[in-house]
């Protein structure tokens, strides 16, 4: 079933008011890929009634649209920050928009999360219910951050929306346990995964340099950060607070991971796999393209590229759900009257980390001081493709399914490094898994940029190795499909040269000018967004280049995309980007 979007669904469920509704910068599409479906469906099961207003009309009281809850109001700006959905790190609108239908960008509002905080509290003053932030926007802006559109330190986020609690991470376990603590009235402030203001330092809390000194010293800020983000394990972390003016934002320790049994439960939910009937008149969403059919494996990357906001958001520790969940939802998937025979993607935040563990890292937490898997795969880890094959290999063997592709990214030095079983994965992936093209994404080559990159080991060698690879084993199942890169330009620590330099390598090893090729944003709570602000490596204290201006950032792409030699210098400009885009419905500035 749909959660219902407007009164007369919940009349036609026999519910006069709701437990819960939840506000989202997304259209509502009722699939295990989208946060706000999940948590709606989890109330649900745990036997909330709830319902979900995706992205409403800010010009007027649509929020208000399935009336006050009983328990509380839960909002998220999306699946994306919506300054990152709306916004280059220049300020740039940008036209396009996978979770609005018709794909045109004018429904999200910039700082959603404060947009949508702000349109309940005016509406709903006769009868004010507890709001709760949460998704991606409020996870990466939960403490004092940097924020590249204002260029500036931001408040935690709890405090420029005034709302009640924020909760943080892959909360289905945290909001079930809110949820019933305001129902039953108790103290929520307990909640594992929660953050709330308090007027008093809680006992026991590390307490991190204060808004106000982490705004005005980059050393300060620095430090906070450190703390924050060895603080997310749950297996160790401490309850945190940090000083805002003469109140305190306080951060209880993650939330505990589901068990495999509890995680295999979320994804054993029955999910529509479409677009909410409400949003249809407006059109079709892009997204759906991608996720209707798509099979997520598990959770987590201790990859820790310094750019990637996962460790914090989803955390290091790989959690994988069980092979029979995992095929249960294929079978399930091949019997959707929609669907044609193909999966879109098999996979996770890094698909070929399914089924990772580490002993020490599931007792006593992930090392702070050491990485998983660079320069080296870390011994303790038991790692391999072995269970992957397998899992694959059952995939597409079900009736109905005649492709089960592996779009998410692969890490290909992991592939290097299993000597067992590497080879044997890429040519599965290769004959079977790959849809006319495979990507990965070095990011770059230069060893100086990949180390603040976080990815020393994913070396130009590897890279090339690993391309010698793919081909030898397309050609063996004599298929006609081709490699291609994500790279990355303008990171903290890469300069000019070094794009000339990548560029020299791609078209002298890979023989191809890139086409996906972006340009660093410093999104909220990343180690390389905390290089990009304060301009010094937060381990050894040393200067770091940053091309911050728009024109050398554009220029570092141009490089790397061939347009200075065809002196088209810079980048020229899609052709959006020519007019004045279409403002949103009653848009407003936070
Ligand atoms: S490997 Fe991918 S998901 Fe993992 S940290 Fe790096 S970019 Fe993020
Ligand atoms: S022991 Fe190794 S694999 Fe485990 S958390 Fe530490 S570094 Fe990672």
């Amino acid at each position: 079933m749909f959660l219902p979007t407007t009164k007369k669904e919940m009349e036609k469920l026999g519910w006069d008011r709701l437990d819960v509704v939840l506000v989202s910068g997304d259209s509502y599409i009722d699939s295990p890929y989208v946060g706000v479906a999940v948590i709606g469906k989890v109330l649900l099961e745990a036997g909330f009634r709830v319902g979900v207003i995706g992205q409403p009309d800010i010009s007027n009281d649509d929020v208000m649209r399935l009336g006050i809850p009983q328990l509380f109001w839960g909002v998220s700006a999306g699946c994306i920050d919506s300054m990152v959905a709306n916004r280059t790190a220049s300020g740039k609108k940008r036209n396009r928009d996978d979770y609005t239908p018709g794909g045109r960008n004018d429904r999200r509002p910039d700082r959603a999360t404060i947009a949508y905080t702000n349109l309940i509290r005016r509406y709903s003053r006769e009868e004010p219910k507890p709001v709760v932030l949460g998704g991606i926007e409020a996870s990466l802006r939960r403490v004092a951050h940097y924020d590249c559109w204002t260029d500036s330190v931001r408040r935690s986020v709890l405090f420029d929306a005034k709302a009640d609690f924020l909760l943080y991470g892959m909360c289905e376990r945290s909001v079930v346990e809110l949820a019933r603590c305001l129902k039953d009235g108790k103290d929520a402030s307990i909640v594992r995964g929660l953050c709330y203001i308090s007027k008093t330092l809680p006992e026991g809390s590390i307490e991190l340099p204060s808004f106000e000194e982490a705004a005005a010293d980059k050393d300060a800020f620095t430090r906070a950060f450190q703390l924050f983000y060895n603080n997310n394990d749950p297996a160790t972390a401490s309850r945190l607070a940090q000083g805002h003016a003469d109140r305190y934002l306080v951060q209880n320790p993650p939330a505990f991971y589901l068990e495999q049994k509890d995680f295999d439960a979320v994804y054993n939910i029955k999910y529509e796999r479409d677009l909410h009937p409400f949003h249809k008149k407006d059109g079709e969403v892009k997204a759906l393209e991608t996720i209707r059919f798509s099979i997520s494996t598990h959770r987590g990357c201790y990859g820790e590229c310094g750019f990637c906001a996962i460790a914090v958001h989803e955390g290091r520790r790989v959690r994988s759900r069980s092979s029979e969940s995992i095929i249960a939802e294929a079978r399930q998937i091949a019997r959707h009257p929609l669907f044609k025979g193909r999966i879109h993607d098999v996979g996770g935040p890094s698909a070929n980390m399914y089924a990772t563990t580490c002993t020490r890292m599931e007792k006593s937490g992930c090392c702070m001081k050491k990485s998983c898997i660079s320069p080296k795969v870390c011994p303790l880890m038991k790692f391999g493709h072995d269970e992957q094959i397998s899992l694959l290999k059952a995939v597409r063997s079900i009736e109905g399914v005649k492709k089960a592709i592996v779009a998410s990214g692969i890490r290909h030095d992991l592939v290097l490094a299993d000597r067992k079983d590497g080879e044997r994965y890429l040519k599965e992936l290769v004959a079977h898994h790959v849809s006319g093209q495979m990507k990965i994404a070095p990011e770059h080559t230069e060893t100086s940029v990949l180390d603040q990159m976080g990815k020393p080991g994913c070396t130009p060698e590897a890279l090339v190795k690993f391309k010698e690879l793919f081909y030898k084993f397309t050609g063996e199942a004599g298929l006609k499909q081709f490699l291609s890169y994500y790279l990355m330009a303008a990171h903290p620590g890469c300069t000019a040269a070094d794009m000339k330099k990548l560029k020299s390598f791609v078209t002298r090893e890979l023989g191809s000018i890139p086409e996906q090729v972006q340009v660093f944003t410093p999104t909220p709570s990343t180690f390389s967004t905390l290089v990009y602000w304060t301009g010094r490596d937060p381990f050894t204290g040393r200067p770091v280049f940053v091309e911050k201006s728009a024109k050398g950032r554009e220029e570092q792409k141009a490089i790397l995309c061939g347009y200075e030699k065809e002196g088209r210098h810079p980048a020229p400009k899609p052709h959006w980007q020519k007019k004045q885009h279409l403002k949103g419905r009653g848009a407003k500035k936070y």
